[in-house]
């Protein structure tokens, strides 16, 4: 997918936020979600797996890449469960209508309550370390659950190029450590002790991480699940979470790579996963939404310093603050438009592109080429629908933009509201408004 279509939609949507008011002086920052693209991705995803088994597969979105309930609806409706990691989690996929058969709780630090809250609700759960396998044991005796359950392991393959998103490391803080003395082995054997212990799950992600080493985990996971049902002398593990972890391409509008590529791939790696005998779960979060959202930020002011040209927009560290933070590990595109949300044309200048937050490194691209952006411009942050906007970051107060999910016709671009903009009343209410010390 080469992104063509999506770009022209995005310009389109562009031009429709700043043309029905949803930014503008009064407005000067708005997140919007391309529905469209979002359903592709979706679509793009399930039969990309349809494509290389018959087996059942339920691909529960990691809901932290994108915690709003009207995404998770929308996915939903493309026929994605929800995979969730904390007690808000869970509540969002409750109240996106997704049934407990479709959601997956996977965290390193469950409390007893919460796996007690998801036992009785019939929620997959995956154990991430012998203590919280010993919790289980203690809830499963206690009472009946149609929770299915599994464990978490990490087969330490290394580490991608991002560090603090690479799971399969030899000391990572996930899972059971696959190559430590004697895990194996206790591995086996907690399977063999555990008739109701029949998933295996692991995750090696994120981005950074290259496909063949994701492919390298499952291998390993499948190679696992096979030494344990022969072990243990019948099919204990049915099913096999295979974890999410596709990495975005940031660089361009092109899809890249793609769930097909990644599917095939598994395929021919690890032909044994997908011949039927194992259920499947997949795990993604980024690769369904980041390349569908977009941050629009008016330029406040435009400055120059030190004969640096600067923009300095309502877009920074509260909307995009890896890249604020680890600029070099998550470069962000910049796109700009005009005050009439036209797209900017002109010769390109090396300028910064900076954010409303005071501090000096609240920048969202530094010595970036671009067409100059002038007071009453917007410039749009791309590919930040996952992990970006929708994860605010309450830095000097800035309240979180309103979220806006469109769709382009031939009518013309509609929007519906995916969550409002916070109101000030809401900032001092949730900064201890009403409390006294
Ligand atoms: C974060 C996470 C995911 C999703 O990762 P992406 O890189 O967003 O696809 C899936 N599974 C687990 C256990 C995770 O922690």
């Amino acid at each position: 997918m080469d992104g063509t279509e999506a770009a022209a939609r995005r310009d389109q949507a562009v031009r429709a936020a700043v043309e029905q008011g949803l930014v503008g002086p009064d407005a000067p920052l708005a997140a919007l979600l391309d529905v469209t693209g979002i359903r592709a991705s979706a679509a793009a995803l399930t039969s990309a797996f349809a494509a290389v088994t018959d087996a059942p597969v339920l691909h529960a979105f990691a809901v932290k890449a994108c915690p709003l309930v009207p995404v998770l609806r929308l996915l939903a409706g493309e026929g994605l469960g929800a995979e969730v990691a904390s007690p808000g989690e869970l509540a969002l996929a409750r109240a996106a209508g997704i049934g407990p058969e479709r959601t997956v709780l996977d965290s390193p630090a469950k409390t007893p309550a919460e796996l007690r809250e998801a036992l009785a609700l019939g929620v997959a759960v995956n154990a991430d370390n012998p203590q919280e396998l010993a919790r289980l044991d203690a809830l499963v005796a206690a009472s009946a659950t149609a929770s299915p359950l599994g464990l978490r392991v990490n087969p330490q393959l290394g580490a991608g190029s991002i560090s603090a998103l690479s799971t399969a490391t030899a000391t990572s803080k996930f899972g059971v450590g696959l190559r430590d003395e004697g895990a194996r082995e206790w591995v086996v054997a907690a399977y063999a002790a555990r008739p109701w212990l029949t998933r295996l799950h692991t995750h090696t992600g994120s981005q950074g991480v290259p496909l063949t080493l994701m492919a390298e985990g499952v291998r390993a996971a499948y190679e696992l699940a096979e030494e344990v049902n022969a072990r243990v002398g019948r099919r204990r593990i049915d099913t096999v979470d295979l974890g999410g972890g596709l990495p975005v391409n940031f660089a361009s509008d092109e899809t890249s790579p793609t769930y097909q590529e990644y599917a095939r791939l598994l395929r021919t790696e690890v032909p044994g996963l997908f011949d039927g005998s194992y259920a499947l779960v997949t795990e993604f979060g980024r690769s369904l939404l980041a390349k569908h959202g977009t941050v629009l930020a008016r330029v406040e002011y435009a400055k120059t310093a030190g004969g640096r040209p600067i923009a300095v927009t309502h877009a920074g560290v509260q909307v995009a603050a890896r890249t604020v933070y680890a600029p070099a590990s998550w470069p962000l595109r910049i796109a700009a438009y005009d005050s009439s949300g036209r797209p900017k044309s002109g010769p390109p200048v090396l300028q910064d592109v900076a954010g409303p937050a005071c501090f000096a490194g609240d920048l969202l691209a530094q010595a970036r080429l671009l067409p100059r952006l002038d007071q009453g411009d917007y410039a749009a942050v791309l590919d930040t629908g996952a992990y970006g906007f929708a994860h605010h970051y309450a830095y000097n107060s800035l309240a979180r933009p309103g979220v806006y999910g469109f769709t382009v016709s031939r009518s013309g671009t509609h929007f519906a509201v995916v969550r409002a903009p916070q109101t000030i009343e809401e900032i001092v209410a949730e900064s201890g408004g009403n409390a006294t010390l």
